[in-house]
């Protein structure tokens, strides 16, 4: 079956948040001012167990998801996660399984389970190559050092085209661009350069902060030949471009927004469903699981949310105040 909301997408991909936990305070992400060693993470027993999220996967499955992405918080703290992977990838329908991590906890052995398990594709994060920008941003007792050991574990176990993303902050590490993509050059990774976005309310996003996708290609500009390049396939969320060394992509949701293409549904740990990264609603579905509901109940519930969905935030942004104040679900939460 394949279901279109107001704007004729379809529904294609579904974004698991894991877990809200992470091992990072990542400034843009979970500051931590705010996530602090009080802050009131979900309890076990309020996130959903695999087997509720591989019920509703199934479900999503039917209606048209094929491709899912794993990610949290960091989803390599959540216990035996490959359990998960390996049955997500039994079901009928869905083609592709990713994962994005902080990939600090790539071990050999994790990624040896992974691989096994049937991940497809891995996403790792890594803003700068600098230690002491990399601690400063990332909040974190690691170095950039451990993440490289991560993505070099990751393709010893037979992991290609890694994508490794870098969260690009103007005067915060702008000038690590170039640096980044000659680490990178012709290692098989993909670096991609995503603009700060204005997701949730806590890490006090500024326009002024933003470098653009016009600013990232600039500055490329001036040591490689770039070229662009064609879509993969229609909602790919990067725009992609090839240099003296591979390819590099750049998501630039601020300056050049993608909603016409958006295929997306997203899970939160605590099993809400989010139809927008920057939505403020969301639909309660672990209610429905835990209420032992048949499937065909929860498939008409998903038929309708997906039905009568009209969101366009990225396209219609316009930052005014007021709307700074509306609540919107924090990235750690939500899953990115
Ligand atoms: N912990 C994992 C990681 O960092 O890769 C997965 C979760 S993280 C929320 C998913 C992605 O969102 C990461 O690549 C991260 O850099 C990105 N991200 C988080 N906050 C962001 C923001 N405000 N703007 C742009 N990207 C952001
Ligand atoms: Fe953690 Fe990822 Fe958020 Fe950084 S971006 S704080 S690693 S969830
Ligand atoms: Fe999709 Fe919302 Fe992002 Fe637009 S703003 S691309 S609808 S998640």
């Amino acid at each position: 079956m394949n279901i279109t909301d107001k704007f004729s997408r379809k529904l294609r991909d579904l974004r698991i948040s894991v877990t809200d936990r992470c091992n990072f305070r990542c400034s843009y992400c979970m500051p931590k001012e705010i996530y602090t060693s009080d802050y009131k993470f979900f309890k076990k027993t309020e996130i959903l167990s695999f087997e509720e999220i591989i019920r509703l996967t199934k479900v999503l499955a039917s209606l048209g998801v094929k491709k899912v992405r794993l990610t949290g918080g960091e989803p390599l703290l959540r216990n035996n996660i490959h359990v998960l992977v390996e049955n997500l990838k039994n079901i009928q329908g869905i083609s592709d399984i990713s994962m994005t991590t902080n990939g600090v906890l790539l071990s050999k052995e994790k990624s040896i389970l992974l691989k096994k398990s049937g991940l497809d594709r891995l996403t790792v994060s890594l803003d700068s190559l600098s230690n002491e920008r990399f601690t400063k941003i990332s909040g974190s007792k690691y170095l950039p050092s451990d993440v490289i050991t991560g993505i070099e574990n990751a393709q010893t176990s037979g992991f290609e085209n890694i994508k490794v993303n870098m969260v690009v902050k103007k005067n915060i590490n702008h000038f690590d661009i170039l640096p980044m993509l000659d680490n990178f050059k012709n290692t098989g990774c993909i670096v991609r350069f995503i603009e700060f976005m204005d997701v949730g309310n806590t890490n006090l996003w500024d326009k002024k902060d933003v470098f653009s996708l016009e600013d990232i290609l600039r500055t490329i500009s001036e040591k490689y030949h770039i070229k662009a390049l064609q879509k993969n396939y229609s909602s790919e969320v990067a725009k992609r471009w090839s240099y003296d060394g591979g390819e590099f992509g750049v998501i630039s949701s601020i300056s050049n927004p993608f909603c016409g293409d958006c295929s997306r549904i997203r899970l939160t740990a605590e099993g809400k469903l989010f139809t927008c990264l920057f939505a403020s609603n969301s639909h309660d579905i672990k209610k429905l699981i835990r209420s032992s509901e048949s499937d065909d109940v929860i498939k008409n519930y998903l038929l309708d949310i997906w039905s009568n969905r009209e969101d366009r935030y990225s396209e219609t942004r316009i930052v005014t105040d007021k709307q700074k104040f509306n609540k919107k679900a924090e990235m750690s939460y939500i899953g990115g």
